[in-house]
């Protein structure tokens, strides 16, 4: 059985090298968060299995034998009646990147609880959900809801990342689905202003800091065991019963932030599958986050493990 299990939509990514207006090649690509999460976990040396669904055309095939090429245990299912989920990416600035989504009933929103029962029945020490996949369509969501359940009640670590789309739902919506669903995960993962959308916080007294520990100490009560915030360039923290952690970004040249999240993600869980602390965790978590902005591509240019040291290590200490 696979170290880690993660599912969900990847589609054909269409990037363009300038402002999409001005037309001009277009280099195809996978995007999709839990794939990249997928590359990123299997690179680092981890057995790792993916699910999802694509259509009956080449797109499909592309992300399959993408998949495949990482190492990714794939199980799929392939819907004949529907189109493999496309979006372009246009990145305007270094800084800024722009998606837009061609996937409306798409073969992947189709995922569903079978699906996801299928995948399930190998095991896995790790489930990674995110809540892209909650706000795909009514199936995806309820194969979500079981996955977390079924895995949560089997003793299985659940990693959840927030993952807000504005795109896809509403902050309301999302709130609504996925704080049940947080109650589930051993590892709630989520950049500082996502944290809102799993706990009800302390509404509008104090500052920022003294909301997120509030909000954290919700979800801890509520059975969470790590609470790990991203911040970008800042870096990342994590709450736990035991304390509250802190790691600085390691520097790099910011060329393309896309993907650095699902980065952070897969170096933080290989880090908890080798039995790392939080501090390691934290630290694996950051150096796969700057292979991510400083190299082109959502998930092209994540590390093997020989190659983290690349980066140098990152102090990061207790607060
Ligand atoms: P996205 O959705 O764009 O992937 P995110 O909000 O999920 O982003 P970020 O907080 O932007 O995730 O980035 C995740 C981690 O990657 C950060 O905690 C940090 O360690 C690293 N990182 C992000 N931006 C930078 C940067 N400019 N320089 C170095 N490291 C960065």
């Amino acid at each position: 059985s696979p170290d880690l299990l993660t599912f969900g939509e990847s589609m054909v990514s269409l990037r363009s090298a300038g402002p999409l207006c001005a037309g001009g090649s277009l280099g195809m690509h996978v995007a999709g968060a839990e794939s990249n999460v997928a590359v990123g976990v299997a690179r680092l040396g981890h057995r790792v299995g993916w699910a999802g669904v694509v259509g009956a055309d080449p797109h499909g095939e592309f992300i399959l034998r993408q998949l495949r090429s990482e190492g990714i245990g794939v199980q799929h299912r392939v819907d004949g009646s529907r189109s493999t989920g496309v979006m372009f990416l246009e990145q305007r600035t270094a800084d800024v990147t722009r998606a837009f989504y061609y996937r409306a009933g798409s073969a992947g929103s189709g995922l569903d609880r079978d699906d996801v029962d299928r995948a399930l029945q190998n095991g896995a020490r790790v489930l990674h959900l995110t809540g892209i996949t909650a706000a795909l369509s009514p199936e995806a969501r309820r194969a979500v809801e079981y996955a977390a359940a079924r895995a949560a009640g089997e003793g299985r670590e659940v990693s959840l990342d927030v993952n807000y789309r504005s795109k896809l739902w509403s902050r309301d919506e999302a709130r609504a689905v996925l704080t049940p669903i947080a109650r589930h995960a051993s590892i709630l993962i989520a950049s500082d202003d996502e944290l809102g959308l799993v706990a009800a916080g302390p509404g509008q007294s104090g500052g920022a800091d003294d909301a997120e520990s509030a909000m954290a100490a919700e979800l801890l009560d509520r059975g969470v065991r790590e609470v790990v915030v991203k911040r970008g360039a800042a870096g990342a923290g994590v709450h736990t019963a035991a304390g509250r952690w802190e790691t600085p970004a390691v520097p790099v040249t910011s060329i393309d932030t896309v993907g650095a999240g699902d980065a952070f993600t897969a170096g933080y869980l290989s880090a908890l599958l080798d039995g790392e602390d939080i501090a390691g965790r934290l630290q694996r978590g950051a150096l796969a986050g700057a292979f991510a902005v400083s190299t082109a591509g959502d998930w092209e240019g994540l590390p093997r493990r020989d190659e983290l040291m690349l980066l140098g290590a990152t102090p990061s200490g207790t607060t």
